[in-house]
């Protein structure tokens, strides 16, 4: 039996994770689930999974679901805070770790697995996006088993050579990575109509089903921004041999392009469980409870180039990873701070590039050796996002929309 770690359970990552699971209960066991602080959807599932550990984030929420475990199943020890994440993601008893928190929440916990050896199942791009060179480094001193489970880079690694592992892409006769995007919701919206677009527009993915964050980050393409930083780590690789292509259908999760000419794809219906139950099961598959892909009912697939104009974002990250040292942790704490306030009707839409740009402008790149270097930039881009946010805030209205 497999002893796995859910952070971030009850997300949209974790509940795809856990109905992989229950499909094939006689390989897996969860060991620890946990959440932030949605106290009734960890209860349910650890009423359902009985899993070793419990870990809210928020220690009053952790009180709660106490209470509420103490009758029904005394047994299941919760803990709580990052301390308690950290616990769960490193302990004996676990063997595989999903890291599915969303944003910088997501670092240490999932840094522990790294050092702990664990087979780390990689959702929370961000994680990696903000600490790099550290994170890869702590993967491959500890051994651990890092699998990507975010749909591109999954496809990615499923179309690379075993050796890709040990030789880098030239030496395998890997000459481009291909990194598909939808072009999420704005994709044809006019650009003069994109200042007005509300939250729940942004949300509204035309073919996932995703958290909040990230489907605001889809929305304005920072997604693949992170997704070309994230690609750059996990193939040992620059952005200038990533080619980000718009591919509304969402059916091909990304391409191969080999010295010979040959283009290796991955497709598959847009479903989450196919590169987590890959994860899972790797090297080996497992039915995963996804639709068969028909061909004939997608018909027809198609292809464009991104529009600078339409996503600055996707610049962003490029010029953020030509930085080197903390540049990407400054884009994406810039990016999760502009997100949040926009999330909250506070900032317009077009106002989310601003942010991070003028963050990246004014925050001094250092280098990124340490985790402290890196808790450092992090806090320095949030208080300087925070400060532009304001401003914006101001001038759209005092935060008084109700989106
Ligand atoms: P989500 O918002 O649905 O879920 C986030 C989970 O993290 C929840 O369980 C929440 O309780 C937990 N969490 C949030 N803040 C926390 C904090 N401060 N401390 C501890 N736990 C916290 O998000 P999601 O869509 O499942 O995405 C999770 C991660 O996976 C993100 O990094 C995202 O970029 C990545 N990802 C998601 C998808 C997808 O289809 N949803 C695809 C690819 C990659
Ligand atoms: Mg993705």
């Amino acid at each position: 039996m497999i002893g796995v770690t859910i952070l971030g359970s009850t997300g949209s990552i974790g509940v795809s994770t856990l109905d992989v699971m229950s499909r094939h209960r006689d390989l897996f066991a969860p060991v620890a689930l946990t959440a932030n602080n949605n106290v009734q959807g960890l209860l349910a599932q650890c009423l359902e999974w009985r899993p070793q550990y419990a870990v809210m984030a928020d220690p009053d929420a952790a009180r709660q679901l106490r209470d509420g475990l103490r009758h029904k199943a005394p047994g299941i020890r919760v803990l709580a805070g990052s301390d308690g994440l950290q616990e769960v993601a490193a302990c004996a008893e676990t063997d595989y770790v999903m890291a599915a928190i969303v944003g910088a929440a997501g670092l240490l916990p999932t840094l522990a697995a790294a050092q702990s050896g664990k087979r780390v199942m990689l959702a929370n791009k961000e994680a990696l996006v903000m600490s790099g060179q550290l994170f890869m480094d702590a993967v491959r001193e500890n051994n651990a088993c890092l699998l990507p489970v975010d749909s591109e880079h999954n496809a990615i690694f499923q179309c690379m050579p075993v050796r890709q592992r040990e030789e880098s892409l030239p030496q395998v006769g890997v000459t481009r990575i291909l990194l598909t995007a939808s072009g999420g919701p704005f994709r044809t919206t006019p650009l003069s109509a994109l200042r007005e677009v509300t939250a729940d527009q942004a949300c509204a993915h035309p073919n996932w089903d995703m958290g909040r964050k990230i489907s605001v980050d889809s929305a304005t393409m920072m997604n693949k921004g992170l997704e070309v930083i994230e690609a750059c780590w996990l193939f040992a690789t620059d952005t200038d041999n990533i080619e980000v292509v718009i591919h509304p259908e969402s059916i091909i999760h990304s391409l191969v392009e080999y010295a010979d000419g040959s283009v290796l794809a991955q497709l598959g219906n847009p479903d989450m469980r196919t590169p987590i139950a890959y994860a899972l099961a790797w090297p080996r598959r497992l039915d995963a409870g996804v639709k068969r892909l028909n061909l004939f009912e997608v018909s027809q697939l198609n292809f464009a180039q991104p529009d600078p104009e339409r996503f600055p974002c996707l610049g962003l990250a490029r010029r953020a990873f030509a930085a080197g040292g903390t540049g990407t942790t400054l884009l994406n704490a810039a990016n999760e701070v502009a997100v949040a306030e926009f999330l909250k009707g506070r900032i317009r839409y077009t106002d989310i590039a601003p942010v991070v740009e003028q963050t990246l402008s004014e925050v001094a790149v250092e280098p990124a050796d340490t985790l402290e270097q890196i808790l450092h930039a992090d806090q320095q881009a949030r208080a300087c996002a925070g400060g532009h946010c304001r401003v914006f805030s101001a001038k759209f209205g005092g935060g008084h929309r109700n989106h």
